[in-house]
């Protein structure tokens, strides 16, 4: 069951080559945090046509906690946040897997093969306790997935150009062995998230190709909600989304 954005989205062309519905809602959305205001399911109504079935119906979230857990949809699932998991894998095409970040990375993957998808919230905690290889698990366990087959996206986030860190957090990044991905420039330091989670992809086995990076950084681009740039207009926790369904 497909669904459409109806209005400005950015989409990728590998998953939109294999089939996938899926967007990144952007600003003229409005901000959709599903903890903020009640507005999250009627703003997604009037950006998306989500077919015969309700579009409430259809939505399954994680609570994002910073967690590296990952959830494993039933059919059930649709108008439901699943709490204490930052990641989703669905295999139910009537389903929509849906992220809310600001700065933190969604990524959308997607097996080409079996037509299940996962999605997850990626910001630096969660990629240090791995949770792309908890979702590759999980999308291996439970949707037969294979990584040869797997299709990966990339969303907006905090790139390097912008994700200054504090040394204070060295040490935690140091035991991940993330310190590879921290850069210094005027003697200040910044982390490359992608790098890291681009990293972790390839060694769960996806090879470099079948990665695509729409290559968007939050805090550079303004049509994308970033929580470092925050501008006094903004929404308490203003954020955008990324969805996608299995095929
Ligand atoms: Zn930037």
């Amino acid at each position: 069951m497909s669904f459409t954005a109806r209005s400005e989205h950015l989409s990728f062309n590998r998953l939109t080559t294999a089939g996938f519905s899926h967007a990144v809602s952007n600003r003229s959305w409005g901000s959709l945090n599903p903890f903020v205001g009640y507005n999250f399911i009627s703003r997604l109504e009037a950006n998306l046509d989500a077919g015969s079935k309700p579009l409430a119906e259809r939505l399954v979230l994680p609570e994002e906690i910073h967690s590296a857990r990952v959830h494993a949809c039933v059919s059930s699932d649709g108008g439901s946040i699943r709490l204490g998991v930052d990641a989703l894998v669905a295999v139910h095409p009537e389903l929509i897997a849906i992220i809310y970040a600001a700065d933190c990375m969604p990524i959308l993957l997607a097996d080409d093969k079996t037509g299940a998808v996962a999605a997850i919230h990626a910001g630096r905690r969660g990629l240090l306790s791995n949770i792309v290889d908890n979702t590759m698990a999980a999308l291996t366990a439970n949707a037969s997935a294979t990584p040869s087959t797997v299709i990966v996206a990339l969303g907006p986030a905090l790139r390097v150009c912008c994700h200054e860190i504090r040394e204070d957090i060295f040490p935690e990044l140091e035991k991940a062995g993330w310190m590879r991905y921290v850069q210094e420039r005027d003697q200040r330091y910044y982390l490359d998230l992608v790098g890291g989670c681009r990293d972790a992809l390839i060694a769960a086995g996806i090879a470099h190709s079948q990665i695509e990076d729409c290559e968007v950084c939050t805090y550079c681009d303004s049509r994308f909600f970033s929580a470092r740039r925050r501008t006094a207009d903004d929404e308490r926790g203003a954020s955008f989304a990324a969805m996608i369904s299995a095929r």
